[in-house]
């Protein structure tokens, strides 16, 4: 890497994580680190980081790897959602063209307590197909992407919670959307599960510090959760904190 006065540090963000570590390196590093935030658009209103944002594809690792050169991004940190698999393909391969340092800041796993019951499952398909023995209302809290795996489902009814109303109408049977961006206290949960008589909760293994409010929820309410499993990445340098990812980007600035 070259040595220049200040360094350019891309986020690839689209969590609050990613944005909490934009304010902290902007915070921190503000004459020697130019920050730029990168979001996908797929909200409409995102909450703002601090430092400079561009939002859409790059158009896949070649774009992205076209980016990196005519922006002079220096470091790449990888903040993307543990279930957004081809950004973070993407930023393997173009940081290793570009010869670009590269950080994922991953979120640690929920863990299970013993009165919890998690039903594991590899994917949207498998929730799909054991949901019917489980309950008959299903609060579905995946996002937008997966729900057209549980289309085939019949006697459920889907309690859906979405950040944006769906661009199309969803291919669910019997469903009811709640829009709704967190964090969401263990109260708004418990209550929400109450009210509309939830017998069995749908969720990604998004983890994180602290544990969902939702799965605190269902633990107390004694509902089962089908938990979809976290994809693999590739293994490559990784943080489990905004300090941790601050120390990274300190010791590139000490030695680029
Ligand atoms: P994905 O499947 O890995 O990415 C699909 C495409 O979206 C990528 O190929 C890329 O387009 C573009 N993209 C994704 N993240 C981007 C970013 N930070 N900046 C610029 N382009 C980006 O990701 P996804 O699951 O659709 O998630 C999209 C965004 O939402 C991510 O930034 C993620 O952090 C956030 N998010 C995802 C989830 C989830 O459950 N998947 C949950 C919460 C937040 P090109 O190929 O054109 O470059």
């Amino acid at each position: 890497m070259k040595a220049r006065e200040t360094l350019h540090l891309l986020i690839l963000g689209g969590t609050a994580e990613a944005r909490a570590l934009a304010d902290a390196a902007h915070a921190r590093f503000v004459e020697r680190l130019r920050v730029t935030t990168s979001l996908a658009g797929r909200t409409s209103a995102p909450k703002i980081p601090e430092g400079a944002l561009r939002r859409g594809g790059f158009g896949g690792a070649t774009g992205l790897a076209d980016y990196l050169g005519a922006a002079q991004v220096d470091l790449v940190i990888d903040a993307t959602h543990p279930f957004a698999t081809q950004i973070t393909a993407a930023a393997q391969t173009a940081c290793r063209a570009r010869n670009v340092p590269l950080l994922a800041l991953a979120r640690p796993r929920w863990r299970a307590q013993s009165d919890d019951r998690w039903i594991e499952v590899a994917d949207a398909a498998e929730a799909a197909s054991i949901l019917p023995k489980l309950g008959r209302r299903a609060f579905l809290t995946i996002g937008q992407r997966g729900i057209a795996a549980f289309a085939p489902v019949s006697g459920v009814h889907f309690l859906v919670r979405l950040i944006e109303p769906p661009a199309a109408p969803l291919p669910l049977r019997s469903h009811e959307i709640l829009l709704g961006r967190g964090p969401f206290t263990l109260e708004d949960e418990r209550r929400i599960m109450q009210r509309h008589a939830i017998e069995v909760l749908i969720a990604k293994d998004s983890g994180g510090e602290a544990i969902a409010a939702k799965l605190e929820a269902a633990r107390l309410l004694r509902i089962p959760v089908v938990m979809l499993r976290r994809p693999e990445h590739a293994p490559g340098a990784g943080a489990a904190s905004t300090e941790d990812a601050l120390r990274w980007i300190a010791a590139k600035l000490e030695d680029p």
